[in-house]
């Protein structure tokens, strides 16, 4: 029986209580198919900063390194708020990141037809949005150097981040947003500020250089403020986006506006192995992944066993999709999700005002007993 070696990485707040349903359905779904999860759990964020002085120990980091996937929940929180920037929870996220090289960050926008009313837009706009907002994930502002504080005798000062981006960078995820077009419907939007900056400038060079090896997909180039407000006016219009580092930030939380709530939205991060999405496997695999819902620790309920697990359940069917090459079992993980919606079951974030609501674990429960129809 095949057995696959997945980090569970909780983190802080709502994160152990969602990554433990996503656990529970990726064992189910395994069950059903003969394989099975060989789940090993590490310290991460908030949680490593109280047991070992830092956010991402040296442990968590190897076991990251020898896992075939990375199921991640969330980290950070009010406890943890006042460390300076370097040592602060959200950096163990962003040095997994680095560290195994995982330069694609994939962030499907579905509006659930079930759910349109629980969007701020209004039906006729947002229905039918199916997005994928590709975000290259360790380049630009947020690692650029120099980077830092300069304090001047006279009490001022100077403070400097810096975006820089290398064609090589560009190209890889560029390739990424063909492949994954290619997959969907066909239309890639390369989003940037050309009209400004010298980076964009590059970036849309070597965009368009590399759709020459793509004539299938249709490449339109987009500025970041107008694609910004195209995506609340216009949302429909997108298949799929790729974007650097900073403005993927930006607009990919916009696109998760779309689809009503945070509780809702998966996520994949993803290093060198965008090559093999040209097969027919539909697959990225090869490479180690980080699977993690979009939002964040949620300290406002965190405890409570209100929160939506759907976001980590979802982000689980892209790890099966995108690092196992497990297709078929995605699909049945996104499928029991939809049904269990369909039925009308909803935690609060998702719910009509007054409706009536379940917890984490029953809507875990839900989507398990769903996995078979
Ligand atoms: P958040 O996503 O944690 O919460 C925003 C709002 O959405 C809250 O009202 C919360 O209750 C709600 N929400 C989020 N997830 C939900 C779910 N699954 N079900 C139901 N409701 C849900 O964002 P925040 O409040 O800005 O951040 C809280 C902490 O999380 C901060 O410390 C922040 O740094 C951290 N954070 C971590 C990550 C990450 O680990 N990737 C991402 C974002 C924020």
């Amino acid at each position: 029986m095949a057995s696959y070696r997945v980090a569970l990485l909780a983190g802080d707040g709502i994160g152990g209580e969602v990554t433990a349903q996503a656990a529970r359905v990726l064992e189910a779904v395994g069950k059903r198919a003969g394989v099975s999860f060989e789940f090993t759990p590490g310290l991460i964020g908030g949680a490593a900063i109280d047991a070992t002085g830092g956010p991402l120990p040296k442990q968590t980091l190897e076991l990251c390194r020898s896992s075939q996937a990375i199921l991640f929940g969330a980290v950070g929180g009010p406890k943890w708020d006042h460390l300076p920037q370097e040592e602060r929870a959200e950096r163990g996220l962003l040095a997994i990141r680095k560290d195994l090289d995982l330069y694609a960050n994939l962030r499907p926008a579905v509006c659930f037809p079930m759910l349109v009313d629980a969007s701020p837009l209004k039906r006729s706009v947002v229905e039918g949005t199916d997005i994928m907002v590709i975000r290259e994930l360790t380049g630009g502002l947020y690692y650029g150097e120099p980077r830092g504080i300069e304090q001047f005798a006279d009490g001022s000062a100077r403070a400097v981040n810096t975006m820089v981006y290398t064609s090589r960078e560009i190209e890889r995820v560029a390739r990424t947003g063909f492949e994954v077009a290619r997959k969907r419907r066909r239309k890639l939007t390369s989003v940037d500020k050309a009209n400004v900056l010298v980076v964009s400038t590059l970036w849309r060079e070597v965009v368009t250089r590399v759709g020459k090896d793509y004539p299938d997909v249709t490449l339109e180039h987009l500025l970041v403020d107008n694609c910004s407000m195209a995506l609340v006016q216009r949302p429909t219009q997108f298949d799929t986006i790729v974007t650097e580092n900073t403005f993927g930030d930006i607009l990919s939380d916009e696109a998760a506006i779309l689809a009503g709530s945070m509780g809702m939205l998966a996520s994949a991060s993803l290093g060198d192995a965008s090559a093999s999405l040209g097969d027919a496997s539909a697959s990225l695999g090869g490479t180690v992944g980080l699977y993690e819902p979009v939002h964040g620790t949620a300290p406002d309920i965190a405890g409570q066993g209100v929160a939506n697990p759907i976001a980590a359940i979802l982000s689980a069917a892209m790890l099966l999709r995108y690092s196992l090459d497990r297709i078929d079992d995605a699909d049945r993980i996104e499928g029991a999700v939809r049904r269990v919606l369909e039925r009308g079951h909803r935690t609060r974030d998702i719910a009509e005002p007054g409706a009536k609501t379940i917890g984490t674990r029953e809507m875990g429960d839900l989507i398990v007993d769903a996995l078979d129809g």
